[in-house]
């Protein structure tokens, strides 16, 4: 394939022209053209697996098309870091490339940024995923809408706008970017955050923001030098990720307006429930109920958006069997991101989100994100490749005296342990006759809970408290234990320390030895 230069990659093509995959009989069909879909259409292809690929979008770039509304992104890519780029452990400093396996197929997203920020712009992003899709050779069915489901016999039926896809196992990677509401009286009339106009619009208005989380702090921010007055309100005090030194929460590089609110500059941060809205000739009259002590307040504004949150576009799914949790939101997945009530169909990029795996210290994955959910799409393309294509994993052998180095290393720099912590983990099996062998990057959630021989996970974990550390889960005689190793000032784990406390934990499982 020729090389495409990315400042020659249109930012939205219209790739409706091609048209591949036309409705008809397939083993296997992936809807959606977003990060999660390309990545787990790349995956699936690399492994063999042929499949109609089918997006409702006119190209490729999925939710990034046309959020976040002020433009940048949530995610970061640092161009310099410690790895070169195109190198496996660079991913760790480049939270928005996707993956391949080809080197000029790697760390697109930083040959793309102005340098401007260590934060994409979403054009940047957008771009960046245009160039994945043509440098990797994405076929998408572009501007084909899936719009029902049935059954029949074993095969899943999917009706679209341009005619029947029938297909053993779908992968839906359908995003959560579908504007989702509360009950709240007179919310049905308020805009959502979807339908935020560009920032002039709101010029000297008094804008009040319903929701506290990053969706409602990104307009927020956005509009400080428009609004004349801003109010976010939502009855839970806002996380900040500063503060739970975690993702969850208000991430920093939106927290102007809260200290804004906080040196007294018109911006209003307020814990109250929202008991009514009411549309008025001239503007809007809302009606909070304080949560966290001070008054109930109603207030005139000139402008209400609900940035109250997303969910997936799940369709009839429901009707199909498929279990769902979150007010309907997210389906119910097994650790392998199948549907737990409907076995065949699958679930890719930030939906992945729905299986939370361990969440230890209540720290969720990064799945609901690119830098999470493009690992997940490796790990499920494999799973499906193993369980219904006869792919056989490499499972090379380990020496015994590596053993501990490398599993070091990979708790050290292993960018699928960092990304997805207590989620991902790299394991190791142990067997008198077959050896020491890897079996590769798995789920976390299947490990602990899956029969089988002496085996090993290595993985991250990230403390309530901020401290992150390895966890070694070692399995022997069918029960799993975890052991958890202390933390490094520079995040090294392979100290003598670390090595000793490995040694000791392992010992004694078959074909190990120091
Ligand atoms: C406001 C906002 C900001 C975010 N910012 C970031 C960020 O900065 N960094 C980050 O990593 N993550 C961010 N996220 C999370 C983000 O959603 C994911 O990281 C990523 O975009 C999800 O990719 P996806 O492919 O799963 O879904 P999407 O990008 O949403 O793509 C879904 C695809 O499915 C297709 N589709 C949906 N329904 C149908 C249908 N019925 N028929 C056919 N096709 C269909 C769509 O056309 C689209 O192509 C943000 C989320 C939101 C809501």
């Amino acid at each position: 394939m020729a090389e495409l230069n990315p400042s020659q990659v249109a930012a939205s093509p219209d790739a409706s022209a091609e048209r591949p995959h036309p409705p008809g009989d397939y083993d296997l069909v992936v809807v959606g053209s977003g990060p999660g879909g390309l990545q787990a259409s790349y995956w699936l292809s690399h492994l063999g697996i042929a499949h109609a690929h089918l997006s409702a979008d006119p190209g490729p770039g999925g939710m990034f098309r046309r959020f976040p509304i002020f433009q940048r992104l949530l995610s970061w890519t640092r161009p310099y870091a410690p790895y070169e780029r195109a190198t496996r452990y660079y991913e760790s400093y480049d939270w928005n490339s996707l993956l391949a396996e080809e080197p000029e197929n790697r760390s697109l997203m930083p040959e793309i940024m102005d340098g401007i920020s260590e934060f994409p712009s979403r054009p940047e992003m957008e771009r960046n995923l245009t160039l994945f899709a043509q440098k990797t050779g994405r076929a998408v069915r572009y501007g084909t809408r899936w719009t029902a489901t049935r059954r029949d016999g074993e095969r899943f039926v999917l009706e679209t706008t341009d005619g029947e896809y029938r297909a053993r196992h779908v992968v839906f990677a359908i995003g959560a970017a579908e504007p989702w509401k509360p009950s709240t009286p007179g919310i049905e009339a308020v805009p959502h955050y979807a339908d935020t106009g560009p920032a002039g619009e709101y010029a000297g208005k008094r804008v009040f923001l319903v929701g506290k989380m990053n969706s409602g702090f990104e307009l927020a921010e956005g509009l400080l030098p428009w609004a004349r007055q801003i109010v976010l309100c939502s009855p839970r005090d806002a996380k900040l990720s500063v503060v739970t030194r975690s993702l969850v929460g208000i991430r920093a590089r939106y927290l102007q307006p809260y200290e804004d609110h906080a040196l007294g500059g018109g911006i209003y941060i307020l814990n109250a429930a929202i008991e009514r809205i009411e549309k008025h000739p001239d503007g809007w009259r809302v009606f909070t109920r304080a949560t966290l002590g001070g008054a109930d307040l109603t207030l005139d504004v000139d402008v209400v958006i609900a940035a109250t949150g997303f969910g997936s576009p799940l369709g009839d799914l429901g009707d199909l069997g498929v279990a769902t949790f979150n007010q309907g939101k997210l389906p119910v997945l097994t650790p392998y991101w199948e549907s737990a009530s409907v076995p065949g169909l699958y679930f890719a990029g930030t939906i992945s989100q729905a299986m939370a795996g361990l969440k230890k210290h209540g720290v969720p994955s990064n799945s609901g994100a690119v830098q999470g959910a493009r690992y997940n799409a490796r790990v499920l393309a494999e799973h499906i490749a193993r369980e219904h294509y006869g792919w056989t994993p490499p499972r090379p052998e380990v020496p015994a005296t590596e053993v501990v180095s490398y599993l070091l290393s990979e708790a050290t720099r292993g960018p699928e342990l960092w990304h997805q912590r207590s989620y991902l983990a790299r394991i190791l099996s142990f067997d008198e006759h077959e050896g020491i062998r890897d079996e590769g990057i798995l789920p976390l959630a299947w490990f602990v809970d899956a029969p089988g021989g002496d085996a090993v996970a290595m993985t991250i974990e990230h403390t309530a408290e901020g401290e992150i550390r390895p966890a070694v889960y070692v399995r022997r005689e069918g029960k799993v234990e975890e052991h958890v190793m202390p933390s490094d000032p520079l995040l090294d784990f392979e100290s003598g320390e670390h090595r000793k406390q490995l040694r000791s934990l392992l010992s004694g499982l078959p074909g190990f030895h120091a």
